[in-house]
Order: C-alpha cells, then sequence, then structure tokens
C-alpha cells in the first residue's frame, strides 16, 4: 500500500507541471519576407513537396558526439523527411532572404526606390540584431538593411555583402536548431520548443523558424527515439502553421485570408492575450449544454476549430455527422491551451498537449495543416487514430461520465475510458491500440476537482465525502480516467515500459511469469486467468495480472499466436486459449482471451467476418450512477483449487511481484 500512496503523489506533481508555451510575441516575427511576386505566389496552383534547409547552431556542434549524431544523422533528417513527404507548397519564385529586425520593431513598407509605397521593409532609423527564438541569424542568410529617418524620408539600402552564395530557392523554410540550456528547458519536462520567426509577404506562410533540444534530456536509447521523434515532429507542426499565433493568419483554399486585415495587411493584435485576433471562421466558442457531472448537468465551453476541411475528417472520424469541428484543448494555461487538441477525446493524436502513448499524426492534423491556406496534403502519410475512431456523437460531444454510463447501461466495455481503482494486487489491461499492456490512471487528488470534471457518485469503497477528489491522472484530458501505458521501475534499478515491441521491456528470465514476449511482432493481450506455475513440490501464482505480450501472425484461417515456441488458433473473439509452457524450469499454466482478429490483422483480409453490433446512443443519463467498473472477482484470487486438494504437499508461493515495483504513468506536456 505504501507503494501505491507514492504512485499518486508522484502523479500529482507531473499533473502540476504547467509549461509557457513559446508562441512568440509581436516583436519576435518578422513578416514581409519576399520569396516572388505578390500575386504570382497567391494565384500560383503550382505546388511542390516542402524543402527544409537545415541549419545547426554551434551549441550543437559541441554536445558529445552521440548526441550530435542523434539530432543530425537521425532526428532532423526523420523529421524534415516526414514534413517533405506529407506536405506540399506553393512554389517560390525568388530565393528566400529573411528579414532584419528593426529598431523598436517599427518600419515603413516602400517600394525599391525608398520613394513610394511597396512590399520592401524599411526600418525606421536602425536595423537590429535579428534573431530566431534563441539564436542569433547569421547574416548569410539576411537581406540588405534597409532604412529610412524616423518620417521615413531618406531612405537608404545598405547591401549585404555577406549574403550566401547559393540559391535559396531550394528552400521552403529555414529551420535553425540549437541545443541550448535555456530556462525554458529549465523549468519543467520539456524535452524542445519550436516556433515560427519570419513570415512571408504574400500569404503570411511562416518561412524561418527554430527547434531548441534541451541538451539534458536528450537520451539516445531505442526505447527514447519513438517519443523524441514524434516530440520534434509536434513542435515542427507548431512552427509550420499548428500555433495560436498564426490562426488569424490562416487562409482559404484561395488565398483569400479568414480573419480580416487591417491597412498593414496583418490582423489585429489583441493586447490583452498577446496574440493576432482570429475569426470565428476558425475557431468558435460552443457551449455544451447537456455536460455531465455528478448531481446534473452544467454547460461547458468548448473551442473548436471549424474550417471545412478538418470539420470534415473529425466528423468522418468520430462518426458524428453533425460534429461543428475539432476540440481545442482548454486546459494547461497560456501555451498548452488552444493550441493543441483537446485530450480527452484525441488521446494519442500527437498534436494533444501532453505526450502520454504511441503518438499518431492523423488526418485531423493534416487537415488543419490544409485549413491554414498554405499547405496540400498527403494523406497517405497520415497515422491511423483508433482512439475515438466511430464512437459517435455521445463520445466527442460528451465527457467520460456521460459515456461510461452510456456504455455500462448497453452493457458494453467502457474502454477507452475506465473506473477502476488500482488496488493491491494489479489488474491489468491493454492500451486502446493494443501496443501495450495498461493500467486504468484513475487517482486521488489532495483537493476536490473543478465542478466541471466530477464524474463520480460512489467508487467502491471510497468515502462520499472524498468522491470528488478522484479523476483521471492526466488532467488535459479534462481528468476523464482511461487505460494508460506505464513503467516499471524493478528493484535493480532498471526502468521498464510496458510497450510489447519494444524488445528491451521484456523481463528476465526468472521473472516471465506469464510466458511473454516482447518484439515487433508482439501485442497486448488480455489473460484469462491468473498465471500459476509448478517446480518440484513448488507452487506460485501470480497475483498481478490481466495482460501480457505475445507474439502473433496473421494467416488465411485467421490469428494465430506463438507462446512459448506454440502456436495456438484464436478461432473466436474472447474464447479463451489454455497455454502450458516451461520457463526457467518451471511448468507455467495460463490462458489467454483472444482478441478481435481485425485488431490484430486489419487490412489483410484474413479475419472470419463479424456482425458489428450497434449500440443505441442515450445522452441522458440516470442522476445516480455507480460508475466503477468490475474488476476481476474475489473467486479469481488466490490458488486454485485443484492445488490445495491435491495428494502432494505442495509449497505454495504468492508472487506479487508489480505492485512491489515503482510504477508511473507518462505525462510530459508537449509544448
Ligand atoms: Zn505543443
Amino acid at each position: 500500500m505504501i507503494q501505491l500512496s507514492l504512485l499518486v503523489l508522484f502523479l500529482l506533481r507531473i499533473n502540476d507541471i504547467h509549461s509557457k508555451h513559446w508562441i512568440p510575441l509581436k516583436q519576435d516575427v518578422v513578416h514581409n519576407v519576399h520569396i516572388g511576386h505578390h500575386q504570382e505566389i497567391a494565384s500560383k496552383p503550382k505546388v511542390q513537396q516542402i524543402r527544409f534547409k537545415v541549419v545547426y547552431h554551434s551549441s550543437v556542434n559541441v554536445l558529445s558526439l552521440e548526441k550530435q549524431v542523434l539530432i543530425k544523422k537521425k532526428l532532423m533528417p526523420s523529421a524534415v523527411k516526414y514534413f517533405h513527404n506529407t506536405f506540399s507548397v506553393r512554389n517560390v519564385t525568388a530565393p528566400i532572404k529573411l528579414q532584419r529586425m528593426c529598431e523598436s520593431n517599427s518600419f515603413f513598407l516602400k517600394d525599391k526606390t525608398g520613394d513610394n509605397p511597396g512590399h520592401l521593409q524599411y526600418c525606421k532609423v536602425a536595423c537590429e540584431e535579428t534573431t530566431c527564438g534563441p539564436i542569433k541569424i547569421a547574416e548569410s542568410f539576411l537581406d540588405d538593411c534597409r532604412v529610412c529617418d524616423e518620417h521615413g524620408n531618406h531612405c537608404k539600402t545598405k547591401k549585404n555583402v555577406n549574403i550566401a552564395s547559393e540559391d535559396k530557392r531550394n528552400t521552403d523554410f529555414v529551420l535553425f536548431v540549437s541545443s541550448i540550456q535555456t530556462d525554458h528547458c529549465k523549468e519543467s519536462s520539456i524535452v524542445a520548443y519550436a516556433s515560427y520567426c519570419q513570415q512571408e509577404h504574400a500569404l503570411n506562410r511562416p518561412v524561418a523558424g527554430f527547434a531548441n533540444l534541451c541538451p539534458e534530456k536528450l537520451e539516445s536509447n531505442p526505447q527514447s527515439f519513438e517519443s523524441l521523434l514524434s516530440t520534434v515532429k509536434h513542435e515542427i507542426y507548431h512552427a509550420l502553421g499548428f500555433s495560436v499565433g498564426l490562426f488569424a493568419f490562416y487562409r482559404d483554399l484561395n488565398g483569400k485570408p479568414l480573419t480580416e486585415r487591417q491597412s498593414n495587411g496583418l490582423p489585429e493584435y489583441n493586447n490583452m492575450n498577446n496574440l493576432y485576433q482570429w475569426s470565428k471562421k476558425i475557431v468558435k466558442p460552443i457551449v455544451r449544454k447537456d455536460w455531465s457531472v455528478s448531481g446534473g448537468y452544467i454547460d461547458h465551453e468548448v473551442q473548436m476549430v471549424v474550417t471545412p476541411t478538418v470539420k470534415k475528417e473529425a466528423q468522418k472520424h468520430f462518426n458524428c455527422p453533425d460534429l461543428e469541428g475539432a476540440e481545442l484543448e482548454n486546459q494547461g494555461g497560456e501555451g498548452t491551451a488552444l493550441t493543441h487538441w483537446e485530450k480527452r477525446i484525441f488521446e494519442n493524436e500527437a498534436m494533444t498537449g501532453t505526450y502520454t502513448q504511441h503518438p499518431v499524426f492523423s488526418r485531423v492534423t493534416l487537415a488543419l495543416m490544409e485549413d491554414t491556406g498554405w499547405y496540400k496534403a498527403n494523406y497517405s502519410m497520415a497515422e491511423s487514430l483508433d482512439w475515438g475512431k466511430n464512437l459517435g456523437c455521445n463520445f466527442v460531444k460528451n465527457n467520460c461520465r456521460a459515456w461510461i454510463a452510456d456504455r455500462i447501461e448497453n452493457k458494453l466495455s467502457t474502454a477507452p475510458f475506465c473506473a477502476t481503482l488500482k488496488q493491491s494486487p494489479l489488474h491489468m489491461r491493454c492500451t486502446h491500440t493494443k501496443l501495450s499492456l495498461a493500467l486504468c490512471n484513475l487517482v486521488k487528488y489532495t483537493s476536490n476537482l473543478p465542478k466541471e470534471f466530477r464524474y463520480f457518485d460512489r467508487l467502491g469503497q471510497v468515502p462520499v465525502k472524498d468522491i470528488y477528489t478522484y479523476g483521471g491522472a492526466v488532467e488535459l484530458a479534462d481528468f476523464c480516467p482511461f487505460y494508460q501505458k506505464f513503467t516499471l521501475t524493478e528493484e535493480d534499478g532498471r526502468k521498464r515500459g510496458t510497450t510489447c515491441t519494444i524488445k528491451e521491456n521484456a523481463p528476465t528470465k526468472n521473472k516471465n511469469y506469464a510466458l511473454e514476449t516482447y518484439s515487433k511482432y508482439a501485442k497486448c493481450v488480455e489473460h484469462g486467468r491468473h498465471w500459476t506455475g509448478k517446480k518440484d513440490l513448488l507452487t506460485r501464482t501470480m497475483l498481478d495480472w490481466g495482460s501480457g505480450c505475445y507474439e502473433y501472425d496473421c494467416t488465411p484461417h485467421g490469428l494465430f499466436m506463438t507462446i512459448n515456441q506454440k502456436r495456438y488458433h484464436c478461432k473466436n473473439q474472447d474464447s479463451k486459449i489454455e497455454i502450458l509452457g516451461k520457463m526457467d524450469g518451471w511448468n507455467i499454466n495460463g490462458s489467454l482471451v483472444c482478441p478481435k482478429c481485425e485488431e490484430f490483422c486489419a487490412g489483410k483480409g484474413q479475419c472470419p467476418k463479424y456482425n458489428i453490433t450497434n449500440f443505441i446512443v442515450n445522452a441522458k443519463h440516470s442522476a445516480i450512477i455507480n460508475l466503477e467498473e468490475k474488476a476481476h472477482g474475489p473467486e479469481e484470487h488466490g490458488i486454485e483449487p485443484k492445488h490445495a486438494s491435491s495428494t502432494l504437499v505442495y509449497q505454495s508461493i504468492l508472487v506479487n511481484l508489480l505492485t512491489l515495483l515503482t510504477i508511473f504513468f507518462n505525462a510530459n506536456l508537449y509544448i
């Protein structure tokens, strides 16, 4: 029990971390970068795959060789290739010359001669040192320094003789990559952050930005690579378009601004929140009138991206034909709220505000990039998002309370949400992706949750006075509890993840009590009962159970599981297969519950046909509901009767391995 309390404290600590997003201030962004003739760019239908010019800052070159290789040979090439293959932009017709920052951010727009109005930026009085986030831009990337006096007269151009001779017409976006231990890096669990710093004059597309990879957070082990790469891609998405600072610059398919522009060509700047104010054609507040909470229904306001492509893709994904668009995050404060997808309904979509598990960049994110008006997306690059898929309007328009109540009423699984208290022994499940072992992340907070997130009326043995202190460990998911992968710390200090496809996560042979295999061919399968082992006169029973990682293959006859070199045919969903095997001198016995064949073999056309059960959506619920799910019953605990009644006197041991170890859920904030 001590370990469980520690776990709760640890989770609370994680959820208290709020990070400030790097949304650039007005003076941090330079506009009017020329990439060709205005009319030509705006109307040009020709597009090409986006080309990055990656420029490494000196801070990268002083890192250890291992970290340099990680950034220069692995992370950045993979990320750049991903964006090149996923997005196209309108052809640039002139090389990108980055604009200079001006003293006091004051400038005039004039033509080449400096005598008439035009599109060229002339600094008032003096040009300043030009930066992009924490990086000083080298002279070789900068345009000439053009200056007028304070009245806009006597304009002069000081030629930049240091500009690189290489033709930057081959570049659509200049990305400065640094690895500086900034205050931002010190603040919290921030691994990397990025933003745009210059926008072009014709359509306001960002053409330069930076990514700072926090040097102390860079780990080059294979377990970290997936999350690191996904974080870098996440940050580049912010720099290219998915940012609350850029909403007001979005354009329709014809290049027409969606937000009204002022005489300087820019949208109105809102000095209250330090953002350019966007139109309701882009992000719109919508009030959910039947937000289900303990004690009744309340109004809950959400902010939604309502642009056409996003709306279409969100409706299709959730199978909710009257969905208004895609919901944005409402929590986390400045830098998290409004600039990510809502965690409750997009869980492992990589553009949500925290990293929890198996990040994917889905069609909805690609659609948002198209709706900026700057990019064309290649949807074959979209990754499949299983969370929320086809779960209907009750899932996407309400919260986990409404969802769980409805599913219980219709005798259906409450997944992906859950309401099981963590208790010893642990009862593990699988994540909705079937890629990892998972636990329900329902935890106790130190004080009552805000009214709009109080989902429970009763929870097992929890005293009524404490009931509102319970919620999901991931705050950004509106405190909705869901099955989440976790990390174990073994007695020897070794950290072990629960993702089946990473072979380093495998338990050692003498602790492989449930005959698991971790490999790229493995997925999470639920157990039918406790696993037991026999060796000489000893029997042992695993008290922590529920799911494990096993190899599988898809054949014309359907799904097969391979355990301990034996193959088992999974003929029907939910049928149990008996497993007998040997490990480290023990005779091991247990059972697996066959998963739905399509979950493992989708798209391979090798599954027998099932009838799809439709359930009735019921938005209103009775006022008092017990949302706790039934975990395994007491009859399944302990030693099986056949051992006790055997004529041989066995010495029995109960192994309660996992509860003795420290467990934590990953909830690193993306920024
Ligand atoms: Zn972010």
